[in-house]
């Protein structure tokens, strides 16, 4: 029988579709998922509701899609939100009442919270109890909520910006880090499969390799590379045509983009190699800080085209070479 959908609807189930939905099909990360499993099991085991759990790591990387993963796992409910959208201590109040024992919460980029709502979350996590201000004045009374036992899985691109208290409340912590090359070609692979995109063994290699170690940027790509394909009438997807839908894109051979370049390009230019500020930097690119932090800078840093040393950034060896730059001085790559 034909169903009714939203647009809105539409979007999600498509996107839920192309999400692994069980950890055996979640490709990489396999510390991470190898010790998820084990606590997963001895929860589901003891009946209890999983200790929260903090992903910390670049921005694409399938926090999110982890964060899922889990509560299906456990066989739970799942509730999604995330740091910027809970203004309120109501608010937060209203998504904890409303939890099935054992259901796991999750806020992503929870380190935006305002720091008057961590209060609240506090006592939260750790006792499962709500301390509420009701009223305002002489009139004003604090209610304590019982809540029940649930999980809180948070998110957020480096553990470093959440304060102590709320990184000390988190029983699994979890890094997530660039996939591997062998894993982004599974990713692509499987990407390409859901896209109905025929790929050829290299052409998947290349996307693979340019692709930042990111499968949200994989994703990205493959999306643009099937485009050019079907234009140019190029199926399937070999080396050849991938390489030049990615030179279109001004993906280079390692992966970097323009704006990649453009900050690397401005410190061997403008501050012959650095040291350089963080904040100079930005204020130079019409960038802000946090992107450059939060987006750029980890993937350049991995792949040891940047440093990062307590007077500013610096261009390695390899970064000037990247450029097709000589470095200036005896230099270690
Ligand atoms: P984050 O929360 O870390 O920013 P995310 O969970 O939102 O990342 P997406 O940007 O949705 O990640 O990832 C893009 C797509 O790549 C997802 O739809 C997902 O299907 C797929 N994907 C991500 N990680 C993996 C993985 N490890 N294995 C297989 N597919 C993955």
């Amino acid at each position: 029988e034909p169903r009714v959908v939203s647009p809105q609807q539409a979007a999600e189930d498509s996107e839920a579709s192309v999400r692994p939905l069980i950890l055996d099909d979640f490709i990489g990360q396999r510390s991470v998922c190898d010790n998820l499993k084990v606590f997963i099991d001895a929860a589901r085991a003891r009946g209890e509701a999983l200790d929260h759990v903090l992903f910390h790591g670049p921005p694409g990387l399938g926090k999110t899609t982890l964060a899922q993963i889990v509560a299906r796992e456990l066989g739970v409910g799942f509730r999604a939100t995330s740091g910027p959208v809970i203004q309120r201590a109501g608010d937060l109040a209203a998504l904890l009442t409303n939890l099935e024992p054992r259901d796991v919460l999750f806020i992503d980029e929870i380190h935006r919270l305002n720091p008057a709502i961590e209060e609240v979350l506090y006592p939260a996590m750790e006792d499962f109890q709500l301390d509420l201000i009701i009223g305002e004045g002489p009139a004003a009374r604090s209610v304590r909520i019982d809540l029940p036992r649930f999980t809180l899985v948070g998110a957020t691109t480096r553990s470093g910006l959440l304060t102590t208290p709320l990184r000390e409340r988190f029983g699994i912590p979890c890094r997530m880090n660039f996939y591997l090359p062998e894993e982004m070609e599974a990713i692509v692979r499987r990407g390409a499969g859901v896209l109905g995109l025929a790929m050829t063994e290299d052409g998947a290699g290349e996307v693979a390799r340019r692709s930042r170690g990111t499968p949200r940027v994989a994703g990205r790509l493959l999306r643009r590379v099937r485009d050019f394909a079907t234009v140019a009438g190029r199926l399937p997807v070999d080396a050849q045509i991938a390489d030049a839908a990615l030179r279109r894109l001004e993906v280079d051979r390692m992966g970097l983009d323009a704006m990649d370049r453009r900050y690397l390009g401005r410190i061997a230019s403008d501050y012959a190699g650095g040291p350089v500020g963080v904040e100079t930097l930005a204020a130079a690119l019409s960038e802000s800080r946090d992107t450059l932090e939060e987006v750029v800078e980890p993937y350049l840093l991995q792949q040891g085209l940047l440093q990062r040393t307590p007077r500013g950034r610096m261009l390695s060896a390899s970064g000037y070479r990247h450029l097709g730059l000589t470095p200036p001085r005896e230099m270690p790559d």
